[in-house]
């Protein structure tokens, strides 16, 4: 820590308490001993620090770790999951998602309705996710407990102000959506907005199949082709937020014109359009219940499907033979419709990839299914909005029974 001189030691303070608090929230209870060894920091500094946790009451100190060792057995230190709550928020194409998630992760209550595909205007689906929400902030057991709301778009955000600029599946164009959400919600807690594909990516980073990689890229198919990438532990998002957008980055200049004015564009090519065109199915506003009848009719032997099928595995591993050159990754992570299509695409995916990729690069990566499924965003957007407590615990974490904002103030 002597680099850290010259810094305040309230400054160091916050940071070490951070990191602490943070380790609690992603791998679970451990003990102040483990703790230690993690920061570099002496078991006094830990005792003071945990102990200021457990005032703000984030954490608290039960039972004896297994294996501590000889002399004085250790306590496990946990976080207290309802010291702070968030609403998590995934809009999607096709079905709207709520769910109430504590700190380390604790899953309240989770509600996802399907919605016919259609242009559902924003002032209508904000009101389909306060429907849905409201039962669930009422069911947390303390309901000051709110902290943040995270929600997940499928379009391109400005992360600092909630603000959508273009979500071209919803057919939305300029929508305050971070704002709108805080208003119809009626809670004085901020609200984060951010790409699905991102919070994807950051959930499956976080709590699923990519825990502990440091390098990873998501790949979602809906409509369009998402990505989220993280790279060296932290997500990427550019200047000003909008990067990854690789659904329209070229990979057949033979191929079809995109909604984006380019052609060959990856999602024109491998997204769900391109399955339900070369399977021959007639309407393509079928959405996801096209690409499950695509998926039955190949398993029936169907040959149009198969070749649908094997089309669609073949550009998604080119494209992401060309990510694997840009970015290095050790994990692929597949969600939407590539988590359901892989079993039936993975070997035409590998070939693709492999006709792409250098093969020092693309020995060392593994292409998996998303661990979370369909929830990677939702999980990803209750992340987001409980980053800020772990960034700050101090400045989250008041004590329960001085928390300025009483339930009455709320209008609730
Ligand atoms: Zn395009």
């Amino acid at each position: 820590m002597g680099s850290q001189r010259g810094h305040s030691t309230e400054q160091l303070r916050r940071h070490n308490l951070s990191a602490i608090l943070g380790h609690l929230h992603v791998t679970g209870p451990s003990s102040r001993s483990d703790l230690a060894a993690l920061t570099g920091l002496n078991r006094s500094t830990i005792a003071d620090l945990v102990g200021e946790l457990a005032a703000l009451g984030l954490v608290d100190e039960e039972g004896v770790a297994p294996g501590s060792g000889p002399g004085r057995p250790s306590a496990l230190v946990r976080v207290r999951p309802h010291a702070a709550v968030v609403l998590a928020v995934e809009l999607a194409v096709d079905s709207v998602a709520v769910a109430t998630i504590g700190l380390g992760g604790f899953l309240y209550n989770r509600v996802r309705v399907d919605r016919p595909r259609g242009r559902f205007s924003p002032d209508e689906t904000v009101e389909d996710v306060v429907k849905l929400a409201q039962p669930l902030l009422a069911a947390l057991p303390d309901t000051d407990a709110l902290v943040g709301v995270g929600v997940g778009v499928v379009g391109v955000t400005r992360r600092s102000d909630g603000f959508v600029h273009l979500a071209p599946n919803l057919g939305w164009r300029d929508v305050p959506l971070g704002e709108a959400i805080a208003k119809a919600l009626d809670v004085e807690v901020p609200v984060s907005v951010a790409n699905e594909a991102d919070l994807g990516a950051l959930g499956e980073h976080v709590r699923g199949a990519g825990s502990g990689v440091s390098h990873l890229i998501f790949v979602s198919g809906e409509v369009g082709i998402g990505t989220g990438l993280i790279v060296g532990g932290t997500p990427l998002l550019g200047a000003t937020g909008y990067a990854g957008e690789a659904g329209h980055m070229l990979v057949n200049p033979a191929g079809t014109v995109c909604r984006c004015g380019a052609v060959g564009c990856w999602e024109t090519e491998a997204g769900e359009g391109a399955l339900l065109r070369h399977a021959g199915v007639p309407d393509p506003a079928t959405g996801s219940a096209g690409v499950d009848a695509v998926m039955a009719r190949a398993q029936g032997g169907d040959r149009a499907a198969i070749d649908a099928i094997d089309t669609v595995g073949h550009w998604l591993g080119v494209g992401i033979g060309d990510l694997i050159n840009l970015f290095n990754p050790e994990q692929i992570v597949l969600g939407g419709m590539f988590h359901r299509l892989f079993p039936l695409i993975e070997a035409r995916l590998k070939d693709g990839m492999e006709s792409r990729a250098l093969s020092a690069a693309r020995r060392l990566v593994s292409v998996t299914r998303a661990g979370l499924g369909v929830d990677a965003p939702l999980v990803g957007a209750a992340e987001l909005a409980l980053s800020a407590v772990v960034a700050a615990p101090a400045s989250v974490g008041v004590p329960i029974d001085t928390r300025r904002h009483g339930r009455e103030e709320r209008g609730r």
